[in-house]
């Protein structure tokens, strides 16, 4: 995969995106978050659209006050993982902004104040349900052809599929859709942007298509659990990434047995004769 690095952002501040929009990079990098969480400011008539508040961190929600002056106007969510949502509601406190979100939200203790759904309108650009990462995920398309893609297609790095919240039929489907669209440029939830997105989300798409194939494979040589899948399909030591890399087989395994390729038996996986 044609993943692209950057290197350790400056913290604290908003760096310029384009014209108009730029982030803050919250400070909580690690194996799955790369830098960090891309806090997005967008300006907008009425003060700043602010997506994706962050993890819940004092510093990072200082960091986005300074940068916009406290004129925050909406907040935009991707979805509830902690590290998006975590600033959302001090965030909301201290401006008084209004939060937008998929209408049905995967954590429970979180109600937006204005419900989404796909094709939405909200502040100049359009929802786009997107699940797969996550079952409330929305990219959000601006007319202009850039897409704020977050966790759905990043930069750095495939996504985690990691059930029950994350499903790889839908993850797929939502590249798909994603390659339906004529965007030319995405914003990610970490990472760089992305240029000329197209070409890339095909190779994550292949990427997929032949993990799946190699686990079929395997599973026409010997049944198999899902850890000894891992380690005789995936090169990663550190145990975040083994213990990701298994959510992925898992993801890929469960979306087999819907497609009746595969049946669990106890422990292990076989493929259906
Ligand atoms: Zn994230």
């Amino acid at each position: 995969m044609a993943f692209l690095t950057e290197p350790d952002p400056q913290r604290r501040v908003a760096l310029p995106v384009i014209p108009g929009i730029s982030r803050i990079v919250a400070n909580n990098p690690s194996l799955m978050t790369y830098h960090g969480t891309n806090t997005y400011l967008i300006e907008a008539e009425d003060g700043f659209v602010v997506l994706d508040p962050g993890p819940d961190d004092e510093g990072h929600l200082d960091d986005i006050i300074a940068a916009t002056q406290g004129k925050v106007s909406s907040i935009l969510l991707s979805h509830t993982h902690s590290d998006h949502l975590g600033a959302t509601s001090a965030l909301k406190a201290r401006t008084g902004a209004t939060t937008y979100a998929f209408h049905l939200s995967a954590d429970p203790a979180f109600f937006p104040d204005v419900l989404l759904r796909d094709g939405d309108p909200v502040v100049g650009m359009t929802a786009i349900h997107t699940p797969g990462h996550a079952s409330d995920h929305l990219c959000f398309a601006r007319p202009d052809g850039i897409v704020f893609s977050a966790d759905h297609v990043m930069s750095w790095s495939s996504s985690i599929v990691s059930p029950p919240g994350g499903d790889m039929a839908a993850y797929v489907t939502s590249l798909r859709l994603m390659l339906s669209r004529d965007d030319h440029l995405y914003l990610p939830g970490h990472g760089p942007p992305l240029p000329n997105p197209k070409p890339y989300v095909e190779e994550l798409l292949n990427h997929r298509v032949k993990r799946e194939q190699a686990i079929l494979q395997a599973l026409l040589i010997e049944p198999s659990t899902t850890w000894t899948l891992v380690e005789r399909l995936y090169s990663k030591s550190h145990p975040w990434l083994k213990r990701a890399a298994e959510r992925n087989v898992v993801a890929h395994l469960l979306k087999m047995q819907m497609e009746e390729l595969v049946v669990e038996e106890g422990e292990c996986w076989r493929a259906k004769e």
